[in-house]
């Protein structure tokens, strides 16, 4: 993995990225874009970095791209780096939607346009774009492939038994996420159709720090301890497809297994998760195409350094605390075992060997 900067060990891989850029420009022609990206733990953030960078290079700019280990003060330090070094315009996905205020002041007193990448920077005056997908979409999405999962594999169990499991709560889009997964799911709740035996359904009930794989494992296996003794789990809502490696691994060890495994949903079209969804373990992911988001980040700092305001898509939903931040919203796709191919190989995104083979 070709990363700039702060490499981590133990990365993993990512998928290829390359799209567009058949027109370069000068090496380094157009200045310095800075591109923090929040960790490399996970496969989506290395391929947003390495597209953003491969793009802007084509581009004509010069790339520093740095990775922060999930670490606030990390990422900070290497904001501030790149703002030394004279940087035009910052890419920016935040570990912690509110913690990189000062850096941002010192940005906008020095010029440098601000791009808040996949993530909303809140609580901030000087952030001048927001690119992302449609995060309260993904959440329905997820809430939406929960439903169906059961009604296909649990037909007959009324009231069907889910838990919840939400992100990270400093990253603005758990929020959303949730919010949009509910917004199909309290109607099934409130109607009798679905129960949470552990009454968890709250966000910071359902949260998970950092997203991490671990601490989802952990709370799954005190959920089917303190509430599932005599009773069975048929769905889990899950945010992210290393919580759903988490949380898989947790059934697993409590004797699920099969036919009945529960519905288990996800997101980011991770490699081994793909596989697990072709071997029948996990039921779904929602696949945001990195390659797509880079493009529109790399459209949005040209705009911006022409002077001129990029196209946004939504100027409604996304305030950030202090003011409404101008948004290019990408579509995304739900991914079950009937559409890997054609959702993730045919687009490129994994080849059929990573499909089969989980990495
Ligand atoms: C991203 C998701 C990702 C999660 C964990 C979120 O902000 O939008 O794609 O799964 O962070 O990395």
């Amino acid at each position: 993995v070709a990363c700039g900067g702060d490499e981590t060990p133990g990365a993993t891989t990512a998928p290829t990225t390359a799209t567009g850029g058949e027109t370069s420009a000068p090496a380094g022609a157009g200045g310095k874009v800075g591109v923090s990206m929040p960790t490399q733990t996970s496969e989506r953030w290395i391929a947003d970095g390495e597209a953003v960078q491969q793009q802007l290079q084509d581009a004509g700019f010069e790339v520093d791209l740095q990775f922060a280990n999930d670490d606030i003060p990390t990422q900070s330090q290497q904001v501030d780096q790149m703002i030394t070094q004279g940087v035009k315009v910052l890419i920016i996905a935040a570990i912690d939607g509110t913690a990189l205020a000062p850096q941002l002041d010192a940005a906008a007193a020095a010029g440098i346009k601000v791009i808040s990448y996949d993530r909303l920077i809140r609580d901030s005056e000087n952030v001048d774009f927001y690119v992302s997908f449609d995060n309260f979409k993904v959440g329905v999405a997820q809430g939406q492939s929960l439903i169906d999962g059961l009604a296909e594999r649990f037909p007959d169990e009324n009231p069907a038994n889910i838990e919840l499991f939400a992100g990270s709560l400093d990253d603005n889009n758990a929020h959303f996420f949730f919010s949009g997964a509910m917004s199909v799911l309290q109607p099934k709740i409130d109607a009798g159709e679905f129960v949470v035996q552990s009454e968890q359904t709250s966000i910071e009930q359902a949260a998970i720090l950092r997203w991490q794989q671990e601490t989802a494992q952990k709370r799954m296996e005190d959920l089917l301890t303190a509430h599932y003794g005599d009773k069975k789990v048929h769905g889990v809502l899950s945010a992210y497809d290393g919580l759903s490696r988490g949380i898989i691994t947790a059934l697993e060890n409590g004797g699920y297994s099969g036919e009945t495994f529960p519905i288990v949903t996800g997101q980011d079209a991770e490699i081994a998760s793909v596989k697990l969804i072709v071997d029948g373990v996990q039921y779904s992911t929602i696949f945001k195409d990195t390659r797509l988001l880079a493009e529109q980040a790399v459209k949005a700092a040209v705009a911006l350094l022409e002077g001129n305001e990029p196209e946004a898509n939504d100027t409604e939903t996304y305030d950030n605390g202090v003011k409404v931040v101008p948004s290019y919203l990408l579509d995304v796709t739900t991914v079950t075992d009937d559409n890997v191919v054609e959702a993730l190989v045919d687009t490129g995104y994994w080849t059929q060997a990573e499909v089969d083979s989980g990495v």
